[in-house]
C-alpha cells in the first residue's frame, strides 16, 4: 500500500515536471542615440557584460548609428554587438517624420513602398556594417503603422520586436502580416528599473512569478528592453533635439544630459546583476530574436485536406476570426484559403474597407463559383484578399464573402448571403491618440487611418505556437 502511495506521488509529480513548459527571455536594445558618443561606450560595456554572463541579447541599431559607429572608427562596438542578435530601428529613429506621420496619410500598398523607400537603406547598412541581416524591427517610440509589414517580408526581415499597444494576443508572441510579433506583452514586458525608488528584490520576484505563471501554462516568453544610452544620459537623445517633431538643422543638435561615472557603473551593475538572477532561475533560458524565429516557425500553416477544408469553411460562417488547434494555428486569411481550396501561404489583409452594393438575399449557384474563381485569382496575383468580391456589377464586401462561403453546403441551386462578423478585430487599439503618444510626434498626434488599415490586417492575426 505505502509503496503505490508513493508510485502516485511519483508520477504526479513526473506529471508535474513534464507540464512545465520553456520560458524564454528575449533582452533587447534600442541602440539609436547617434548624437551622444559615450552611448557608443554604453553599448560596448553591456554587449561585453552580457557576453561574459554567456547570455545573448538584441541590439536594434539605428541605421544612422551604424554609421556613426564606422565614421567614428568604433569597431571594437560593432565587434562586442556583432556577438548578440543584430535587429533593425529605423534608418534615422526621430528626425522627421517619424513612421507613423509620413505613413498616416498613404495607403497599404503605396505606405510598404514608402516605408522601404525610406528604411531599406539604414537596414543595408546594420547589415554590411554588423556583418548580418537584421532579424528583427521595432518602430521608433510609439510610432507603429501596418504598411511596414509587406515592406520588412521584402528586406528579408522576420521578427517584429517591440512594444505598443496597437495590436495584441494575450501578451504572448503571435502571427500578424506574416511576421512573428513579440508586441504588447503586457505582465511578461518587465525590467529592472535602473532609477526609482523600487527595490531590486521587487523585480526579481516580479520576474519569478512571471517565469513561473508562463511555465505552469505550457511555456511562453518574457520580453525586457533597455536602451543603452540610458545608462550614460538623464534625458533623451531624441527629446532634447526633436520635441513635437520639430526639425533641428545637424549642426545645432544638442548632446543630452549625462549620467556622472559613478551613476553610470551603478546601472551596469543594476543591469548586470539581473540578467545573472534571470539566468539562474531554473527551465529559463535567454534566446535572441533569430532564435525565437526558428522556436516558432513558420506562419504558413500546415497544407490540409479537402475534410478540413469543409471544416474550416465553416468556422467562418459564424464568425470570422482564427482558429486554434493542439498542432497550430489558422488566421481568419488562412482558413479562407483553405476554404477556396487554394494552398496556404502568406497573404496579406486587404487594403481597404468596403460595405458592398450587393442587395439581395441569395445568390446562384453560377455565379456564386464565379465569385470564387475571381477571389482565388485577386489572391493569387496580389498576394492580398481583395476588399470586395464582384458578383456582376456589384460587390459582397470580403467579410461578407466569407462568411457566405462558410455557410455554403456547395450543392443548393442558390446560397443564401451571410453577413460578416469580424471579431479579430477586436484585437486591434480602438485609442487613435493614446496608441500613438511620444514626445517625438507632433502634439496631439492621432493616427486612426494606421488603425483601421491595421484592423483589416488583423485576418492574418494568429498566435504564435511553439514548435
Ligand atoms: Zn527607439
Amino acid at each position: 500500500m505505502p509503496i503505490r502511495i508513493a508510485l502516485l506521488f511519483l508520477l504526479i509529480a513526473s506529471t508535474r515536471l513534464r507540464a512545465a513548459g520553456p520560458v524564454y527571455v528575449v533582452l533587447w536594445f534600442d541602440t539609436e542615440d547617434y548624437i551622444e558618443p559615450a552611448a557608443d561606450d554604453a553599448a560596448l560595456r553591456i554587449a561585453r557584460d552580457l557576453t561574459g554572463l554567456g547570455i545573448r541579447a538584441t541590439f536594434k541599431v539605428v541605421g544612422e548609428k551604424a554609421l556613426v559607429l564606422e565614421e567614428r572608427g568604433r569597431r571594437d562596438v560593432v565587434q562586442a554587438l556583432a556577438q548578440h542578435d543584430i535587429g533593425y530601428h529605423t534608418n534615422f529613429h526621430s528626425v522627421p517624420p517619424a513612421p507613423s506621420v509620413y505613413l498616416r496619410d498613404l495607403g497599404w500598398v503605396e505606405g510598404a513602398a514608402e516605408f522601404e523607400r525610406r528604411e531599406a537603406a539604414g537596414a543595408l547598412d546594420v547589415e554590411r556594417i554588423f556583418g548580418i541581416r537584421p532579424s528583427c524591427y521595432g518602430q521608433p517610440g510609439n510610432s507603429w503603422a501596418p504598411q511596414t509589414l509587406p515592406a520588412l517580408r521584402r528586406m528579408g526581415i522576420p521578427v517584429y520586436l517591440d512594444e505598443g499597444s496597437q495590436v495584441g494576443l494575450d501578451h504572448q508572441p503571435f502571427w500578424y502580416g506574416g511576421l512573428l510579433h513579440i508586441f504588447n506583452m503586457g505582465p511578461y514586458n518587465m525590467r529592472a528599473p535602473l532609477d526609482g525608488p523600487e527595490a531590486r528584490q521587487n523585480s526579481y520576484a516580479q520576474f519569478d512569478r512571471a517565469a513561473a505563471e508562463l511555465a505552469s501554462h505550457g511555456g511562453g516568453v518574457i520580453s525586457i528592453y533597455y536602451h543603452p544610452t540610458e545608462f550614460v544620459t538623464t534625458e533623451f537623445w531624441d527629446a532634447v533635439n526633436f520635441p513635437g517633431g520639430v526639425d533641428r538643422e545637424r549642426s545645432l543638435w544638442q548632446r543630452p544630459r549625462r549620467r556622472t561615472e559613478a551613476e553610470s557603473e551603478r546601472c551596469f551593475a543594476v543591469l548586470r546583476s539581473y540578467a545573472a538572477h534571470i539566468k539562474s532561475v531554473p527551465g529559463v533560458r535567454f534566446v535572441t530574436a533569430r532564435e525565437l524565429a526558428g522556436l516558432y516557425g513558420d506562419p504558413v500553416p500546415p497544407r490540409t485536406s479537402a475534410a478540413d477544408h469543409a471544416r474550416y469553411a465553416a468556422l467562418l460562417a459564424g464568425k470570422q476570426t482564427f482558429l486554434n488547434m493542439e498542432q497550430g494555428s489558422l488566421s481568419a486569411a488562412d482558413l479562407l484559403l483553405a476554404a477556396l481550396g487554394m494552398e496556404p501561404e502568406v497573404v496579406d489583409g486587404p487594403s481597404a474597407r468596403i460595405a458592398g452594393t450587393f442587395r439581395g438575399d441569395r445568390i446562384s449557384r453560377a455565379a456564386f463559383e464565379r465569385a470564387k474563381a475571381d477571389a482565388v485569382g485577386f489572391i493569387r496575383a496580389n498576394r492580398r484578399l481583395p476588399a470586395g468580391i464582384w458578383i456582376a456589377s456589384d460587390t459582397l464586401s470580403i467579410g461578407d464573402f466569407a462568411a457566405t462561403l462558410g455557410a455554403d453546403d456547395g450543392a443548393s441551386p442558390d446560397i443564401a448571403i451571410r453577413r460578416a462578423n469580424l471579431e479579430f478585430e477586436k484585437y486591434i487599439s480602438t485609442d487613435p491618440k493614446g496608441a500613438f503618444s511620444w514626445p517625438i510626434h507632433p502634439a496631439g498626434f492621432s493616427a486612426p487611418e494606421l488603425l483601421e488599415l491595421g484592423r483589416l490586417q488583423a485576418w492574418t492575426l494568429k498566435p504564435a505556437r511553439l514548435r
